[in-house]
C-alpha cells in the first residue's frame, strides 16, 4: 500500500507514520528527516536547504522532488511506502503523479491551529533517530533520553514560536490545497487528530481498514 500522510506541521503525521510503518512493515519516507540527515552530514543539498528549514520555509520543490524520486527507486519501496511531509505543494503532488507513484490513500490528519502551537512548542525530538516526544503529553521513560536509541532529546530550531506561526501560514497557503487535489482523485481520508495518539491511531487504522 502506498500512503501519503497529510496535515499541518505537528498534526501527528510522523507519529502515525511510525505506527503504520510497523503495522504494515513498509518504510516511511520523511523528507524532513532526509533533509535534516543531509544537514548533519554537511552535504551540498543539506547546506542548500538549511536557511529555508531554519526559517520554517519550504525547501524549493525541485530539491525535495529529486529526493523523493531517488528514494522511491530503492528496493525497500517495492511493497509500499508511507510518505510523511511530502508532497507539500501542488507542483510536488503533480510531480509525484508524473513519477507514476500509485498512491492508494491520503490520510489527512486534522488539528486546529491552537492545538498545533501548543504541541510544537512542547515537542522534543531524538537528535539521533528523529522520534518525537512532548514535554507534557508524550514523555520518554527517562528524562531527555530517547526510549528507542538512547539519543538526546532536543528542540528543533523550527519549533520555536515565531517559526511555528510561519510554518502554519505556509501550510494553509501551500499545502492545504492538496486536500482538494486528493479529494478530487477520490483518495482522501480525513482523520480527527486532536485527541490522544492512541485515539488517532485507531481512527487511522479504521480509515484504511487494517
Ligand atoms: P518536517 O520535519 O516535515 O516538519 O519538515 C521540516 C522542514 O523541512 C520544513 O519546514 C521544510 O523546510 C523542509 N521540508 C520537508 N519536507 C518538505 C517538502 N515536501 N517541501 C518543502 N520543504 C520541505
Amino acid at each position: 500500500m502506498n500512503i501519503i500522510m497529510l496535515g499541518a506541521p505537528g498534526a501527528g503525521k510522523g507519529t502515525q507514520a511510525a505506527v503504520l510503518c510497523e503495522k504494515l512493515n513498509i518504510p516511511t519516507i520523511s523528507t524532513g528527516n532526509i533533509i535534516r540527515e543531509a544537514l548533519k552530514n554537511g552535504t551540498e543539498m543539506g547546506l542548500k536547504a538549511k536557511s529555508f528549514m531554519d526559517a520554517g520555509q519550504l525547501v524549493p520543490d525541485e530539491v525535495v522532488i529529486g529526493i523523493v524520486r531517488d528514494r522511491l527507486q530503492e528496493d525497500d519501496c517495492k511493497n509500499g511506502y508511507i510518505l510523511d511531509g511530502f508532497p507539500r505543494t501542488i507542483p510536488q503532488a503533480e510531480a509525484l503523479d508524473e513519477m507514476g507513484a500509485d498512491i492508494n490513500c491520503v490520510i489527512d490528519i486534522e488539528v486546529a491551529d491552537e492545538v498545533i502551537v501548543n504541541r510544537l512548542s512542547g515537542r522534543r525530538v531524538c537528535e539521533n533517530c528523529g522520534r518525537p516526544y512532548h514535554i507534557e503529553s508524550l514523555k520518554p521513560k527517562k528524562d531527555g533520553v530517547c526510549d528507542d536509541c538512547n539519543g538526546a532529546l532536543v528542540q528543533r530550531k523550527d519549533d520555536q514560536i515565531d517559526t511555528i506561526k510561519n510554518r502554519l501560514d505556509i501550510y494553509h497557503k501551500e499545502t492545504e490545497p492538496l486536500v482538494k487535489y486528493y479529494e478530487k482523485q477520490g483518495k482522501l481520508v480525513v482523520v480527527e487528530g486532536k485527541d490522544t495518539v492512541a485515539a488517532t491511531t485507531e481512527a487511522v487504522f479504521s480509515a484504511i481498514g487494517v
